[in-house]
């Protein structure tokens, strides 16, 4: 079966032909029905620092927010039935470190990525742990579902935000993260600001999200742009979504006092940060990685309940012969999500 693979810790990737995979006792074999790919897919691509582990599981197939039905069910596989849609969790636990043996697998130290540390989704079968697997509820559709993964994300970084009505919240960055953040950001009753640089496209797709003040920065600045849209308050909340290093000190200063910036984006280098005037302004800075279990169906509820508005973060729909190119689409920044439909 065709595979879109990372085979050397260099850039590029690889679409080649793989055998079919059988699940292991305890796993499932998915057959994929969707996979979107992800601003970490075009990181492992490109081969940007902060990706070096995952060069002990090489070659791999990449691809980790994907949805699908279960094909085959490994021994003792508990939960799940062949036939059903499924979204698939992409963080796999160990079960042999304190924290799994403590019952408490958010903490897992022995994590592996589906798609990073062990075959992923840009193909036509994956196999996955059973418990890996959340049930997708029958008002939504694959590609929907393959939706489910960035978008926990996107509401752990609002949450860790503490978004509430009638706040105001800058977003920066509108890749597929930074739209869902300004989305449930929306949806919460904030009054959201969206800035992103020559984002024509995904800052056409924000607008579509709710009620979202979408502003390209192309040839201008972040102080300059507020101001002439009326935006010189300061900001309840900044969620930084760019991994762009020198937005993060550009947001601060758009922080209030007490205000929480939190920090989605993936940085290929250290940020400077102007510490002191935080202390004055006592405010708090926030990582947002991977969000916790129970906020996946809290994803799916808000999908089900607004399906047609989700969808109009999909911009292309491509085969999986054409995997490189969603590659490139998300390279260049021309695309929402792009969906592979294997
Ligand atoms: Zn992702
Ligand atoms: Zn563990």
């Amino acid at each position: 079966m065709l595979a879109l693979r990372k085979t050397q810790p260099a850039p590029g990737l690889v679409l080649t032909d793989v055998p079919e995979p059988s699940p292991a006792p305890g796993e499932v074999l998915v057959a994929v029905e969707a996979a979107g790919i992800c601003g970490t897919d075009v990181h492992i691509a490109d081969w940007t620092a902060g990706y070096e582990s995952m060069t002990a599981g090489m070659p791999v197939t990449i691809g980790h927010e994907f949805a699908g039905r279960i094909a085959a069910l490994g021994e003792g596989a508990l939960g799940v039935s062949v036939g059903q849609l499924v979204t698939v969790r992409p963080s796999t636990v160990c079960g042999r470190c304190a924290a799994c043996t403590a019952g408490d697998p958010d903490a897992c130290t022995g994590r592996r990525g589906i798609g990073i540390g062990r075959d992923g989704a840009f193909t036509r079968l994956v196999r996955v742990p059973a418990l890996n697997c959340v049930a997708v509820p029958p008002s939504l559709d694959p590609e929907l579902a393959a939706m489910t993964e960035p978008l926990s994300v996107s509401l752990h970084a609002v949450d860790l935000a503490q978004v509430r009505a009638g706040q105001r919240v800058l977003v920066l960055g509108p890749g597929p993260i930074g739209l869902g953040i300004a989305m449930f950001a929306a949806a919460a009753g904030a009054e959201v600001v969206l800035a992103g640089h020559g984002d024509t496209t995904r800052l056409a797709v924000a607008r579509m999200l709710g009620p979202i003040l979408a502003l390209d920065l192309a040839g201008t600045d972040l102080p300059t742009t507020l101001a002439a849209h009326g935006q010189d308050e300061p900001f309840h909340a900044v969620i930084e979504a760019a991994g762009v290093t020198s937005a993060v000190q550009d947001g601060l200063l758009r922080l209030r006092k007490g205000g929480t910036f939190v920090v989605a984006g993936i940085h290929a280098r250290p940020a400077p940060i102007d510490l002191t005037r935080l202390v004055r302004m006592e405010q708090t800075i926030h990582g947002a990685y991977r969000a916790p279990i129970a906020d996946w169906s809290r994803v799916l509820a808000f999908m089900a309940r607004h399906a047609e508005t989700v969808r109009c973060m999909i911009t292309h729909r491509l085969p999986l012969k054409d995997a490189l190119a969603g590659i490139e689409l998300s390279h260049k920044r021309e695309a929402g999500k792009v969906i592979l439909l294997p």
